[in-house]
């Protein structure tokens, strides 16, 4: 088995960017399993159907194909061949993932796939529920987070550095991300937790790269 980072936490902890920059100084691979969420609920729309149609929903991902690449410029996430990557960082895709991720099909689906790109290659993998269900034996556990109005506040420059940002308000990301973290923590099915064997990381008080030096040297230590 090769080696297996797990990252979990919740929206804007950082931990899409943090996970990036550690796995390339650690020369491994990041999977970054939001998008696939994403990609789902991008494709449910593109289709014209409604993310609340759990039935629907749940068929369309057993039928599509979906392709993650890692190309120099980082992840590529394809949904019957057709790249989706530029479209998945909306505030739209963020509520239609957080919504076709508590359907117990798509988890099912997806957790699968992502098991088996984790065997393939030496991978750090960041989401919700990766150190609880995906890669409950993973070289290393992090639970990253941060308080939400630092969280909320990243996301708003993010948005706004990105030109994403239209009429959105603070008041508006702070309110949303406080629903997508209700949604993952409160569903049935693999909500987000903490796993019992998590090194439990607060990025409140760190910036970027004194997380990302926390974070190398756990997994320098655990690899050693
Ligand atoms: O990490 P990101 O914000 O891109 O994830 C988008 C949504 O996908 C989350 O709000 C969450 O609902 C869902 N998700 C999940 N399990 C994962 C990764 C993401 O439920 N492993």
């Amino acid at each position: 088995m090769p080696v297996n980072i797990a990252m979990d936490g919740p929206v804007g902890a950082g931990k899409s960017t943090i996970a990036d920059e550690v796995a390339k100084r650690l020369g491994i691979l990041h999977l970054d399993t939001g998008a696939m969420y994403r990609a789902l609920g991008v494709a449910a729309l593109d289709r014209g159907l409604d993310v609340n149609d759990e039935e629907a929903v749940t068929n369309l991902c057993q039928t599509i194909h979906m392709d993650v690449t890692h190309e120099q410029g980082g992840q590529h996430t394809l949904v019957d061949g057709e790249d989706l990557t530029s479209r998945l960082r909306t505030e739209q895709a963020s509520m239609a993932a957080s919504k076709v991720a508590t359907y117990p099909g798509v988890r099912a689906e997806m957790v699968r796939s992502q098991q088996r790109l984790a065997r393939s290659h030496a991978m750090l993998v960041d989401g919700r529920d990766i150190g609880t269900r995906v890669l409950p034996k993973a070289t290393l556990k992090i639970f990253i987070t941060a308080s939400p109005e630092v969280r909320a506040k990243r996301r708003f420059l993010q948005l706004k550095e990105s030109g994403k940002l239209g009429d959105t308000t603070f008041e508006q990301v702070l309110s949303d991300l406080l629903a997508r973290d209700d949604q993952d923590m409160h569903r049935e099915t693999d909500p987000l937790r903490r796993a019992e064997d998590a090194v439990l990381v607060d990025t409140s008080e760190m910036d970027f790269e004194a997380s990302v030096e926390a974070i190398l040297a756990l997994a320098k230590e655990r690899m050693a």
